[in-house]
């Protein structure tokens, strides 16, 4: 191994991966420094982090967030720049010293960022997945041109990245992403009908972000996933299966073409997949809770149910309709979820929601980043003006 201290830069610092990053940082202070952090509008949480790791460079939101921040850091005798908005987050993700790149920000707006990082040949450790849905393919080839490495942070991408680890290609059938199923794995759709956001908010397995909680309660994240999928690993969507493992220990699971089938196990939580992506190829001595499966006893498998969660069609059909499929289910989704979260609309209207623009699209390939955030606007002024 190298002795050399690795740089981080993060973004999505405040966040739930953010915060895990930090974690696993402070751990093991002789092999990670953080370089800069990037939060969003939790300006005290970011103010704490950057009291404690002293990054050369910070990033905000807006204008306000970075007042505030400045005044926080002048307050303890610090004195650090600030920068603002997705110049911010672009300057965070680039920055000279870095050389590794936690993409950690929610949503779509994580796009400009890991793309700029891998341009400004960083290696980005990605949990943005919604960044590699929308542009998976110039995400790959702005990687290889410059010679750097996306390593997936998401949990089921870590477990396959781990099964394929020194595997020929051509000998792997299909990869199968598990799924907790989420608070509502077995309610019916006269009773998720009903739910509340607050009801979707509590996952019975993991901890994670808003965003991601209701996106797996609707499973639209195991349809982002075999999206991530499908770019991360250059497979093709039908080898791309989910498996429902409500116990969430066995990560991801792949299947060989003689009928060995292989998997990662662990418990759910997300500093190890962190960890490794850090750490790639060693593994580190990770102090954590051990799996002890005498302990967990049983691990449960079922089909996907795709009537009750309408999100795994979707993705197929998104699929189908090439880049501008995958743009505009996420964009869809986003803004649904949005709206559940405020109690606009009902749970189930967040597929019905996606459904309804994926119809009214028409499949287009797109090559550039100015054509994929042209076309993603597009989608949300759609919805926008249709009121819907
Ligand atoms: P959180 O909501 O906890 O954190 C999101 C982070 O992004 C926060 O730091 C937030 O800042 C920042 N942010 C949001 N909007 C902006 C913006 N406009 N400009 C700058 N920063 C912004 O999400 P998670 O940590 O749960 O998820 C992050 C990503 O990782 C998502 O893509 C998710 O799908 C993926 N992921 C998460 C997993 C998990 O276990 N949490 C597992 C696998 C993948 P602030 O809070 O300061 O406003
Ligand atoms: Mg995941």
């Amino acid at each position: 191994m190298t002795n050399k201290v690795k740089k981080i830069s993060l973004l999505g610092a405040t966040g739930s991966i953010g915060r895990s990053t930090l974690d696993i940082v402070t751990r093991f202070p002789e092999r990670y420094q953080v370089v800069a952090l990037g939060g969003g509008r939790n300006i005290s949480e970011l103010s704490a982090q950057a009291q404690r790791f002293r990054p050369q460079l910070l990033a905000v939101q807006d204008e306000t967030g970075a007042e505030e921040l400045e005044q926080a850091l002048n307050a303890a005798g610090l004195k650090i720049p600030i920068m603002v908005g997705q110049p911010g987050a672009i300057a965070v993700a680039t920055l000279s010293e870095a050389n590794i790149v936690v993409a950690a920000m929610v949503g779509a707006v994580g796009l400009e960022p890991t793309h700029a990082a891998l341009k400004a040949g960083k290696n980005v450790a990605l949990a943005n997945k919604e960044s590699m849905v929308m542009a998976g393919r110039l995400l790959n080839e702005v990687a290889s041109a410059n010679k750097v490495a996306i390593l997936p942070l998401d949990s089921e991408h870590s477990a396959l990245w781990q099964a394929l680890n020194g595997e020929p290609e051509s000998g792997v059938e299909k990869l199968i992403l598990t799924a907790s199923g989420g608070p509502f794995r077995e309610f019916s759709l006269a009773q998720m009908a009903e739910v509340t956001p607050e009801q979707a908010m509590r996952h019975p397995r993991w901890d994670m972000g808003p965003k991601i909680t209701i996106d797996s309660a609707t499973m639209m994240n195991k349809a982002l996933e075999i999206i991530e999928a499908r770019w991360l690993f250059d497979m093709a969507p039908e080898k791309i299966e989910v498996l429902v493992h409500p116990q969430s220990i066995v990560h991801s699971l792949v299947e060989y073409r003689d009928g060995s089938v292989l998997a990662q196990l662990g418990l759910p939580d997300m500093r190890l997949p962190i960890a490794y992506a850090l750490s790639y190829p060693e593994r580190l001595p990770l102090d954590l809770p051990k799996l002890n499966l005498a302990e967990t006893g049983q691990l449960d498998f079922f089909a996907a149910d795709e009537e009750r969660f309408p999100a795994l069609a979707l993705v197929r059909k998104a699929l189908a309709s090439g880049d501008s499929g995958a743009i505009a289910l996420n964009a869809a989704n986003e803004i649904a979820v949005d709206r559940f979260r405020a109690g606009e609309i009902g749970f189930l209207e967040i597929a019905k929601m996606v459904a309804g623009v994926l119809d009214e699209i028409v499949a287009q390939e797109f090559s550039t980043l100015p054509q994929i955030l042209d076309f993603d606007a597009k989608v949300r002024q759609s919805l926008l003006n249709s009121g819907n």
